[in-house]
């Protein structure tokens, strides 16, 4: 990875999408970043700045700031879908989360929905410049590693492993889970929205069957508790726990893009 050293004095002009929905932190965040000679696009919420997102991919946003309590979609429920589109694409728009609670647990939380930084609110100038630099010239950086048992990944070795040591093989089979993923997790949506059963039970086997692969143990639990759920014929709960495995697939994501993007071992 090239990593870009920047001069502190001349830092770069950034298009920043700007995701807030108070109009005064908006309005006050929009006028730091201009000071610091930044271009803004300003949504209202997580729909609104994944419409943007969307919209705008290909004369592209450098970063976006992410509010993370807002109406309609949060942002953490904006960061996933994101980094779900991204799958594939080898694209990663850094995401910084902006948060009013400096809770425990906040900081994980944020990374685990594939966000790369983390300001707390009031916003204060040169702590958001300072987060800016940190998180834009490193390019595509994959967030750190959650604290989260959960979330833990397996290693290389033990990944490597299920694959009889064969790296080019986990490179295909990553690569092959990358692009199938956002489907089944719509299907999984989609199928929780209409309360349709057997259409749960379904995506959730397919994606529990998918992950098992993986030496992650954590997501193939939880698809695994929705497909006994979707089951049994009752839902309460389904949207936490749906909820939970999406972190979890963006976690185990950002592990297997790292092998799929890796160039294939010539052997000795
Ligand atoms: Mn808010």
């Amino acid at each position: 990875m090239i990593i870009r050293a920047l001069p502190e004095e001349s830092p770069r002009k950034l298009n920043i999408l700007l995701a807030e929905d108070n109009a005064v932190n908006s309005v006050l965040a929009q006028k730091l970043l201009q000071k610091q000679g930044h271009t803004v696009t300003s949504a209202n919420n997580g729909i609104e700045a994944l419409k943007l997102w969307e919209e705008n991919r290909f004369h592209h946003f450098d970063i976006i700031l992410m509010d993370v309590q807002m109406p309609e979609m949060d942002g953490l429920q904006a960061a996933t879908r994101i980094r779900e589109r991204e799958l594939g694409t080898g694209a990663h728009i850094p995401i910084i989360a902006v948060t009013a609670h400096a809770m425990k647990g906040d900081r994980e939380r944020c990374l685990a929905a594939g966000m790369d930084g983390y300001i707390a609110k009031p916003i204060n100038p040169s702590e958001l410049a300072k987060a800016i630099q940190a998180t834009v010239p490193v390019g595509a950086k994959i967030a750190a590693v959650p604290a989260d048992p959960v979330l833990k990944g397996p290693s290389d070795i033990e990944l490597l492993a299920r694959f009889d040591g064969d790296s080019a093989l986990l490179k295909e089979l990553a690569g092959i889970f990358l692009q199938e993923c956002p489907r089944v997790l719509d299907e999984i949506r989609a199928a929780l929205g209409t309360a349709d059963l057997r259409a749960l039970e379904r995506a959730a086997h397919t994606l529990k069957g998918s992950v098992g692969n993986f030496a992650m143990p954590g997501p193939w639990e939880t698809a695994q508790r929705l497909e006994l759920l979707a089951k049994s014929g009752q839902l309460s709960g389904a949207q936490e726990i749906f909820h939970v495995l999406e972190q979890q697939i963006v976690r185990l994501n950002q592990i297997l893009a790292r092998h799929a993007a890796e160039p294939a071992r010539q052997p000795l």
